[in-house]
């Protein structure tokens, strides 16, 4: 087996935190003196230049059903806000989550046939290593897809090929409009908007981008009754952000939104509000000490200014 692999590997395992380590790192960032807030309150905050607390804003992507059964707890006992990011064709079971497909297609299959989708044969998906290679490949066909839309599609269609549900897993996995109804009467829990279909909206053309912008914002809304101020770009990394993109978000209207680029608030993040970096709490660095390293922007900053990416 290759040595590099952890023990127990499932795709999209670095994706998810458990509950003790989200505990453990709202109490690293409380001990390095950060002030937790709403995401959606940081603008006004940030453009008060006699304010010096540092802040922190807790955000989650996608809407599963696991952030109001295990993370809100957390953040209620301690009683801090947390922003969720919702993609409305999850909410409403019409968008597959391909990488939930993939994960699903790989973990259950023995062999896979890529020649429904035109691009092998029947491959094996026996082994763990024959595991992981395959869900590379099936990620690649959609990252590296000019058209996400025809390539989710193929895999959608894989999958029924071989006794998976797309949307049976984005129902098992996230929550519905009622759900959100239902978390919304936390009054910690703020939501922002996450697009119509979790798009690469760097693919797509200026009316799709103006679509996934406005009609997920107006059906948010009508979910859990407020409109929403703070966005997160789906992928969140520079091939899915780009200068179009932030300024259709501020058109839009939205005061901040987040990527997935890695950084920390800095003074000149009132002026990049609509792109801000965030730290990646991240499954394959669930200690402490990494949190607290994170948090102090020192792997930052021996890696060079995120700005550089
Ligand atoms: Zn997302």
């Amino acid at each position: 087996m290759d040595p590099q692999t952890p023990p127990g590997w499932t795709p999209n395992a670095w994706l998810s935190i458990t509950p003790a380590f989200l505990e453990e790192a709202i109490n690293a960032a409380r001990t390095q003196g950060l002030t937790p807030i709403a995401l959606e309150d940081l603008p006004e905050r940030l453009a008060d230049e006699s304010d010096t607390r540092r802040y922190v804003s807790f955000t989650l992507d996608d809407g599963y059903r696991d952030n109001a059964r295990f993370a809100a707890p957390v953040f209620q006992r301690h009683g801090i806000p947390y922003t969720i990011f919702i993609t409305s064709g999850f909410v409403e079971r019409s968008r597959s989550i391909w990488w939930k497909t993939a994960q699903e297609i790989t973990m259950r299959c023995e062999t896979v046939d890529l020649a429904r989708i035109g691009i092998d044969g029947r491959v094996s998906a026996g082994t763990r290593m024959a595991k992981i290679a395959l869900f590379d490949r099936l990620s690649d066909l959609v990252t590296e897809a000019q058209d996400e839309d025809a390539a989710i599609a193929l895999l959608d269609d894989l999958a029924q090929a071989h006794g998976v549900n797309p949307l049976e897993i984005t129902e098992r996995l996230t929550m519905s409009a009622e759900e959100l109804a239902d978390l919304a009467g936390d009054p910690l829990a703020r939501f922002g908007a996450h697009t119509l279909t979790h798009a690469n909206l760097r693919k797509v053309d200026d009316a799709r981008l103006h679509q996934e912008l406005s009609a997920s914002a107006s059906k948010l809304r009508g979910y859990v009754g407020v409109s929403p101020t703070t966005f997160a770009y789906p992928y969140g990394y520079p091939s899915a952000v780009g200068a179009r993109e932030i300024a259709a978000v501020e058109q839009a209207g939205f005061a901040a939104a987040v990527t997935t680029q890695p950084g920390l608030l800095s003074p000149g993040a009132r002026d990049a509000l609509a792109a801000l970096p965030r730290v990646s709490l991240n499954g394959f660095y669930q200690r402490r000490r990494y949190v607290e390293a994170l948090l102090s922007g020192l792997p930052f900053r021996l890696r060079g200014s995120p700005a550089a990416q």
